[in-house]
């Protein structure tokens, strides 16, 4: 299960509703909250990934070759790393991953691009 920044949102509002209901939110400072919801939510995802997402287990993260470009030399660079399914689909789309040891020579190389 991936942590959603949706689901964060709506999370932070059941948290807020709550604290304006109880009248709790004007002990609160500002940040206190948003606070709490990162550790609820860590207390069920414990696995950060290279996106920035959470997950649960790590079934759930994909290993992935992105290309990227060296800003100082402008040379072509792989970077390794692991995903949500998630983000690992919109990369796969977006046409920035290398799916094959021959790929990712082609890449190194500059064969393709
Ligand atoms: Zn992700």
């Amino acid at each position: 299960m991936v942590e959603s920044e949706e689901k964060r949102e709506r999370l932070l509002g059941i948290v807020s509703r709550w604290a304006k209901h109880t009248k709790a939110n004007q002990m609160l400072r500002d940040g206190d909250i948003p606070n709490l919801v990162s550790q609820i939510l860590e207390e069920f995802y414990h696995i950060h990934l290279c996106c920035g997402h959470m997950v649960d287990s790590f079934d759930e993260e994909t290993p992935l070759s992105i290309k990227e470009i060296e800003q100082e030399t402008g040379s072509p660079v792989i970077s390794y790393g692991s995903y949500c399914k998630d983000c690992a689909e919109q990369y796969k789309k977006d046409g920035i991953t290398l799916n094959s040891k021959e790929e990712e020579e082609s890449y190194l190389a500059g064969v393709i691009r």
